[in-house]
């Protein structure tokens, strides 16, 4: 039977390190300051970033809330970004996708500076995380790092597969295991014989958005399973796309959907700032 990978007791024992490191650091300055700014009335967006304020306070960090109205235009936002950029006390600046269609989303990561783009969305940062020189790493997969490295598995020279190539999860994802000398290989909706492939990993990366997608017999047994699905059923009920119960039978080490790992999202975004304090 596998054992459960608990994001939350990970992402928790990570936050009271930060909270720590924060509170030393206050002693001698400031502490890490992010801004977060929501445009519009989107309400599950409105749940983030009310959590992200939450998070903010408990490590400590100083924080700033922009809720802008719907109408705000991209110029408007972009004078904000400018500001922020500039702002001594912000190190992290973050702004909560998605935006209304006539903001340009792209031009608008542009516009954060690179060394305050605690999402590390930017070109400049996506840049670095292929050369692997990068500070600022994606907090999903940077998450997905924390738990691997929880269940004390050694990435070294281990099969690594990773389903989904999206630029948010899939692809950052396959260059950390790469970085981390992962032998890797990324499939997606065009892999021939994915189960073929999926079968030898050691690792596993389950991120397509497909509940139940990735099954029992497509397991290596032993292998490490990370599932990154978040997938609502007909009942609105939270679903992976790892069918979770035939998978314990086969992994050694498995996340849940929920508490794997979605808990570890919010506390990579605290890591970012606080590592971006350290680059200001
Ligand atoms: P995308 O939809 O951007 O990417 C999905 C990927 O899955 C694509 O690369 C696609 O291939 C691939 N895919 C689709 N069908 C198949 C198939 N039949 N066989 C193999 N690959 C396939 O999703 P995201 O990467 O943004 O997110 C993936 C999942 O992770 C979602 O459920 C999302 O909600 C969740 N998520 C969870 C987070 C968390 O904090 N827990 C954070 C971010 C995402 P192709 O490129 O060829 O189309």
């Amino acid at each position: 039977m596998a054992q459960i990978i608990d994001g939350k007791l990970v992402s928790a024992r990570l936050r009271e390190e930060i909270r720590h490191e924060v509170e030393k650091m206050k002693e001698h300055g400031r502490a890490p300051g992010l801004a977060v700014i929501l445009v519009g009335e989107d309400p599950a967006s409105q749940v983030y970033v009310k959590n992200k304020e939450k998070a903010c306070a408990e490590v400590g960090f100083y924080s700033e809330k922009y809720l802008l109205p719907e109408t705000t235009s991209e110029h408007e936002l972009i004078a904000l970004i400018n500001k922020l950029n500039a702002n001594t006390d912000i190190d992290g600046i973050l702004v909560q996708s998605p935006v209304p269609k006539h903001i340009d989303y792209k031009k608008i990561v542009d516009t954060i500076d690179p060394s305050k783009d605690v999402d590390a969305f930017s070109p400049v940062n996506v840049g670095r995380i292929m050369l692997g020189t990068y500070s600022l790493a994606p907090c999903t997969p940077a998450g997905i790092m924390e738990l691997i490295a929880s269940t004390g598995t050694d990435i070294s020279g281990k099969n690594c597969v990773v389903v989904g190539r999206s630029n948010i999860v899939g692809k950052p994802m396959a260059m950390l295991l790469l970085h981390a000398d992962g032998t890797v290989t990324v499939c997606h909706s065009k892999t021939k014989n994915l189960k073929e492939i999926t079968s030898n990993a050691d690792i596993l990366v389950a991120a397509v958005g497909k509940a139940g997608f990735i099954t029992a017999d497509m397991i290596k047994p032993g292998a490490v399973v990370i599932d990154v699905g978040m997938n609502r059923d007909e009942n609105g009920k939270l679903t992976g796309d790892v069918d979770f119960d035939g998978a314990c039978n086969v992994a050694s080490f498995i996340t849940p959907v929920p508490g794997g790992v979605g808990p570890m999202t919010i506390t990579m975004l605290l890591k970012n700032t606080l590592t971006s304090r350290k680059l200001h």
